[in-house]
């Protein structure tokens, strides 16, 4: 039976939420990750509809009047991200489970919205240190980008205890099979 259901991942940029999904994604349970939209620009080999659906502002803006977001934020100034209700239609058609990558505030949305259909997992980082470390050597954003990410991690961290489990990630490979323990456990 296609019970609709969904495996938020949320946490400040740098803390291995994608890291961890494609972890999972591998496994071979019934999940799909869910492809966002954003107005961001792609970055290294990043493509429309693998990674993200790019668009321009205007063209976000336009979906978010026609009513098309299931949820969205403007995570950054001027960046948008946001979920489309047929990105989840598309999964849920499968007969899959949705993994959503999205911020903090996105998440809390999300597990307000749908309940115990919902799986929310918050993924903690060891410390803002080492979350400066992993984002210098992801080496993805300019330094005033960098900056703006870590700013916000701090705001973000207050709000772990709204989700189902917090997993801390200093090892990654312990961080991994603790969350595939725990979506495993949901999807049964
Ligand atoms: P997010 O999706 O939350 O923004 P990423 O998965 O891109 O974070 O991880 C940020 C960087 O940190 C990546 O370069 C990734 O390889 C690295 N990383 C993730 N988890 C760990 C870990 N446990 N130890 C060391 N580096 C890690
Ligand atoms: P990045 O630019 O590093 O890919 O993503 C920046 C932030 O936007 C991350 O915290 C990521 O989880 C979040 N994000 C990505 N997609 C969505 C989405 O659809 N909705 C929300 N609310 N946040 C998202």
């Amino acid at each position: 039976m296609n019970q609709k259901k969904m495996i938020i991942f949320s946490a400040p940029s740098g803390s291995g939420k994608s890291t961890i999904i494609n972890y999972l994604l591998k496994k071979g349970y019934p999940i799909e990750f869910s492809i966002s939209a954003t107005t961001r620009e792609p970055r290294g080999e990043e493509k429309h509809g693998v990674e993200y659906y790019f668009f321009s502002l205007e063209e976000f803006k336009e979906k978010i009047d026609a009513g098309e977001f299931l949820e969205y934020e403007e995570v950054y100034e001027n960046r948008f991200y946001g979920t489309l209700n047929s990105e989840c239609e598309r999964i849920w058609a499968k007969g899959k489970t949705i993994v959503f990558d999205v911020d903090v505030a996105g998440g809390i949305r999300l597990k307000e919205l749908f309940g115990d259909r919902a799986l929310a997992i918050f993924i903690q980082l060891p410390s803002f240190e080492e979350l400066r470390r992993r984002l210098e050597m992801r080496n993805t954003e300019t330094p005033e980008e960098l900056e703006k990410r870590i700013g916000k991690a701090e705001f973000e961290l207050q709000f772990s205890y709204m989700f189902d489990n917090i997993i801390l990630n200093d090892v990654l490979e312990n961080a991994c099979k603790e969350t595939e323990e725990i979506i495993s456990k949901f999807l049964e």
